[in-house]
């Protein structure tokens, strides 16, 4: 899949704000604050669209970008930053609930990151559960991979494998190596993102 053009078309801010016409159908991209989101979609747009931080837990909106005038990328807010309040953590969990019940029916696929250095986190947790729930397509990419020693990325990929079983696929990647990257975009093409 060639990505041609990248457009930031609607960023929704509050439950109350009315999500884009469906044209062919969305990506998500979900996952805590700082596993490299913003920067996954950086090297897959091959374009700087998302911000990448050094301060986590700064997105608090949902933007969607149109993909070849076609389809949509859905950039989630990051969750579980430690710093957060309570009522924004709140907001979040308000956000992306909305966002999962009102437009599951245009999801093709949910790209869940997780940090490969770490086993899953609660905040993980809970979004695999309502993935389940809502029995909606999803795949995990491991993140930051380049950061294990081979025997840990053998730990941490056969632990991830076991934890997902076969329905889901787990995809290990890297933002240094590239490693991962065309197993992303091959899922997209083959999802009908063209
Ligand atoms: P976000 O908060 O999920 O959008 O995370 P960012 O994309 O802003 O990344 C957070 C930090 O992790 C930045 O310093 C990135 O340069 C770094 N980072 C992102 N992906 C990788 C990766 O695959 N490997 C390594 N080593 N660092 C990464």
């Amino acid at each position: 899949m060639k990505i041609n053009s990248v457009k930031l078309f609607k960023t929704i801010y509050t439950p109350k704000d009315i999500f884009p016409e469906p044209r062919a159908g969305e990506f998500v991209f979900v996952g805590r604050s700082n596993v490299g989101k913003s920067t996954l979609l950086n090297i897959i747009t091959n374009q700087n669209i998302a911000r990448v931080s050094k301060k986590p837990g700064k997105t608090r909106s949902i933007n969607f970008y149109l993909i070849n005038n076609k389809f949509y990328f859905v950039d989630l807010p990051g969750y579980g930053y430690a710093k957060a309040s309570a009522i924004e953590k709140e907001r979040w969990r308000r956000i992306i609930e909305n966002y999962f019940e009102v437009r599951s029916w245009n999801i093709k696929l949910v790209f869940v990151l997780i940090d490969g250095r770490h086993e899953l986190q609660k905040n993980d947790q809970l979004i695999l559960d309502w993935l389940k729930e809502l029995e909606l397509p999803f795949s995990v990419i491991l993140t930051k991979i380049d950061k294990l020693k081979m025997s840990e990325k053998v730990r941490m990929t056969r632990y991830y494998k076991k934890l997902l079983g076969d329905k889901y696929i787990l995809i290990p990647y890297s933002a240094i190596t590239k490693e991962g990257v065309p197993n992303i975009l091959r899922l997209i093409e083959q999802l009908g993102g063209e």
